[in-house]
């Protein structure tokens, strides 16, 4: 009889000892963290934020618990499988955002335990460097200038002044939202700039009749919504000097009708994309056949039976991948599916910074990566739990090199942060 044995449930040396999450104030929306703790010294961490439904992702972590103390973190697959058969009657949304949290966490162990990055158990990394966005550009000003320690945006002149920020810190790519600034036709009492976000709820101004001729300024949605994207987006430009590729990130707020009026409106733009979020492949199409402007979307797909029908009818230009929604394995298998059908990705990172270790994992070891997403603006204690800013120059960022994730997490700042219960959710952007 051979004396090697060789387990199929991997190290026989490692046990899950415990699970831990923190809800954190991240200024307009909160991020949400596991991190697992295993006998052997070493501690992963995973992000699974979601700005809706902290406790909801949090508690069911708390569920998947007795699926996971005891066992053998190294063996990824099974434990990832035995979590999506636990929550298969819950496919997707807040499961899925649980599961990535747990899986994300095991990728970090792993790799600290092997001493190497996570992109080099999957075969190494084809770039050294990546290419970034700052992503809610103005956006994040316009909810939270407080916090980040920047001007309001209340006029044209403040965004023309952004996209001349933006361009001299060497950023060639840049997001944004729709921004209604006081001296706008649809700005209402108290008179103070607020980020458009009609499709997500919050009674009167929601978009779900699309785009109408109004003069009832208590209804929001009307053709004077396209001279504000039009201003906002030619502010930014004029201020970045056409040095800045431009994406506007329409979220769920529109049906394709209104989508293709804001596309055509925004053709002569040096538009980067823009971005629509759409349950319905078919309704994308007809989007991206209406206009020359790439058109982006997918942050809210889970896993290649989410995204196949999209990419068979070829709906998006540009595929968004977010990992903490989904996990690394899922990702994978999306940018892989995503490269069969000639179509580049884009990972969705507007969280924290071991999110953005984790995109830059990914980032690392995929051939089609179109670019990467990060928030510029944001809370100080982004930099603080990671111990320091990261090193951007013009608009590209390194690829880590350290084991797991390349990031030590300082989890006093989660504490010191805490998200508090009722705060949230944090997109209730709508005038009062
Ligand atoms: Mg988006």
């Amino acid at each position: 009889m051979s004396i090697l044995h060789i387990s199929l449930r991997g190290s026989k040396d490692m046990k899950i000892e415990s699970i831990n999450t923190y809800v954190v104030d991240a200024g307009w929306r909160p991020w949400q963290f596991t991190e697992i703790k295993t006998d052997s010294g070493i501690t992963g961490y995973g992000e699974m934020s979601d700005g809706r439904n902290p406790w909801g992702i949090v508690g069911t972590v708390e569920d998947f618990k007795p699926l996971l103390i005891g066992k053998d973190p190294l063996n990824i697959q099974a434990l990832f499988w035995d979590l999506q058969r636990m929550a298969i009657q819950s496919k997707g949304g807040i499961a899925s955002k649980a599961v990535a949290g747990i899986e994300l966490a095991l990728w970090d162990i792993k790799g600290k335990h092997h001493g190497v990055p996570v992109y080099d158990l999957f075969g190494g990394k084809l770039r050294d460097k990546q290419k970034i966005y700052w992503s809610h550009c103005g956006t994040s000003r316009a909810r939270d200038y407080e916090i980040l320690g920047v001007d309001p945006l209340n006029s044209r002149q403040d965004v023309i002044n952004l996209g001349k920020e933006v361009a001299d810190k060497g950023y060639t790519s840049l997001k944004t939202n729709i921004i209604v600034r006081p001296d706008s036709p649809l700005s209402h009492p108290p008179k103070e700039t607020y980020v458009f976000f009609g499709g997500f709820g919050g009674g009167a101004g929601s978009t779900d009749q699309g785009l109408e001729y109004t003069t009832d300024k208590q209804t929001f949605i009307n053709y004077e919504l396209l001279d504000v994207i039009e201003d906002h987006i030619s502010a930014l430009q004029e201020g970045s000097q056409g040095k800045v590729t431009i994406g506007l990130d329409l979220n769920f707020n529109f049906k394709p009708q209104a989508v293709k009026k804001i596309c055509n409106r925004l053709e002569k733009y040096n538009m980067m994309w823009v971005e629509i979020d759409m349950y319905e492949p078919d309704g994308l199409r007809e989007i991206t056949d209406s206009t020359d402007i790439p058109i982006t979307s997918g942050e809210n797909l889970l896993g290649v039976t989410d995204y196949r029908p999209y990419f068979d009818k070829r709906s998006m230009d540009v595929a968004m991948i977010d990992i903490p929604w989904q996990g690394f394995i899922n990702s994978k298998e999306v940018a892989s599916l995503a490269a069969s059908h000639q179509i580049n990705v884009a990972p969705h990172n507007y969280y924290s910074h071991l999110s953005t270790m984790i995109s830059l994992n990914l980032c690392a070891n995929i051939p089609n990566v179109r670019i990467m997403e990060i928030d510029i603006d944001d809370v100080p204690w982004k930099d603080e739990m990671i111990g320091g800013p990261l090193d951007i120059k013009n608009g590209v960022v390194d690829i880590p090199t350290g084991p797991g994730w390349g990031v030590d997490i300082d989890t006093s700042i989660f504490e010191k942060h805490a998200w508090q219960k009722g705060k949230g959710p944090g997109y209730l952007s709508l005038p009062k």
